[in-house]
């Protein structure tokens, strides 16, 4: 008998087994609306043109090698990460308070600041929005520091529960890290106000707490960088300290290079030197050193006027594109006379609807018209055509007829 024959078969990823569920399904009238991974107009995944400029140039270039990176990664990828986040003016930067480390992609920089915050923040506990993304819930708990959930939507006007949120800050312990979606929050789509930001901002900060910011969709909200930054740096003008986890996974569409980076806001640079120090040790034992071809290729583009000035017009792109799917969607429900009230579906921003379809409707739609997405509802307007949109405005019509 095997060592192993007492383990049990466990379950799928939530996200990831919509498309395990899709792949096995022969019909060829079937949508992924599950995973959310930009897709073009013909349902095709889309390396970016300035991608493949930069990938062209590296392997030009004779005298790359494939020597290990640095523990924290490759330095001037960390340094125009921060940049971009932050700002190419910012203050922050300028005082040498900022320590970014290579992470892999988004998921990774979150368990690398995880594991960092239960190591030398007390004993940490982090605050996030209900729902949030799932992999949240877990990685922080096994990073070592449990996760505690505050209010953030409300399924009455699909929209912002401004209120519960800033009751359950203000309720939350002095010290507290908090969770906040930098923007195009997932699953909801839903994002506070500027304003709203700013009363987050200010309970956050008189309750000493900390702010850990998950940065997965700038520049594909609203498909500008500097717009979709606001949220991180208003936090930052204020001289106070935050983590941010960064992924270029969407906006560079480099999902399977795994490139991101985690950067820590201090209040010094002596500080932030410390910690870099720290997130040293963090990683070596996790994974040594990370990868380094989609640094080198998101620093090409990051650090080359030109190729950044392109990279932005296909990121507008992207962001429109998907906008354009909000319209469509909305006008055919419209169209179709579909009960209720869908203009969530064009208020909401990023890659993401939360339709407001319950379980039993999701599955009616899977089963019945092959349109694959989480239970909860949600679906990737990326995974969306102007082919596709005419069948799921059928199958959302049926189900709620
Ligand atoms: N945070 C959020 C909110 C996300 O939606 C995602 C991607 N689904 C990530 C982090 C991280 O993704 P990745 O590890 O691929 O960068």
């Amino acid at each position: 008998a095997s060592v192993f024959e007492h383990i049990q078969q466990a379950p799928e990823d939530p996200i990831l087994g919509v498309t395990v569920a899709f792949n096995k399904d022969p019909s060829p009238m079937k949508v992924n609306l599950g995973v959310g991974a930009y897709r073009t107009e013909e349902g095709k995944p889309l390396v970016l043109n300035v991608v493949r400029q930069a990938e062209e140039r590296l392997l030009a270039d004779r005298t790359q090698n494939k020597e290990y990176q640095p523990i924290t990664g490759v330095a001037q990828f960390n340094k125009l990460s921060a940049q971009l986040i932050l700002g190419a003016n910012s203050v922050a930067i300028k005082e040498n308070r900022v320590t970014t480390v290579q992470a892999l992609s988004g998921t990774g920089a979150l368990r690398v600041g995880a594991e960092f915050l239960a190591k030398h923040y007390g004993k940490p506990v982090i605050y996030v929005p209900v729902p949030t993304w799932g992999n949240h819930n877990k990685i922080f708990p096994l990073g070592g520091v449990p996760v505690k959930p505050y209010h953030y939507y409300d399924p009455k006007t699909r929209g912002l529960d401004y209120q519960g949120m800033i009751d359950d800050l203000r309720a939350a312990p002095v010290g507290a890290v908090v969770l906040l979606h930098a923007c195009a929050h997932n699953p909801t789509g839903v994002d506070p106000t500027e304003e709203q930001w700013e009363g987050i901002r200010k309970v956050i900060r008189s309750k000493q707490q900390l702010p850990f910011f998950d940065c997965a969709y700038q520049g594909f909200a609203s498909g500008s960088l500097d717009t979709d930054a606001h949220a991180v740096r208003s936090f930052v003008a204020d001289g106070g300290e935050c983590l941010i986890a960064q992924s270029y996974a969407k906006n560079m569409g480099l999902y399977g290079e795994r490139i991101g980076a985690l950067s820590i806001v201090c209040r010094s640079a002596a500080v932030a030197s410390r910690v870099d120090s720290q997130l040293k040790l963090v990683i070596r034992p996790m994974y040594s050193s990370p990868p380094a071809h989609g640094a080198l290729i998101a620093a090409s583009i990051l650090g080359d006027r030109d190729l950044f000035a392109d990279w932005t017009v296909e990121l507008k792109a992207m962001a429109d594109r998907i906008i354009s799917m909000r319209h469509q969607l909305y006008d055919t429900l419209k169209a179709r006379g579909t009960p209720g009230d869908w203009t969530h579906i064009l208020k909401q921003i990023g890659m993401f609807t939360f339709t407001g379809l319950n379980p039993e409707q999701v599955q009616f739609m899977t089963r019945e018209y092959h349109i694959y997405m989480t239970l909860d509802g949600r679906i990737s307007m990326a995974g969306l055509s102007t082919k596709t949109i005419p069948h799921l405005a059928d199958a959302i019509n049926a189900t709620v007829l």
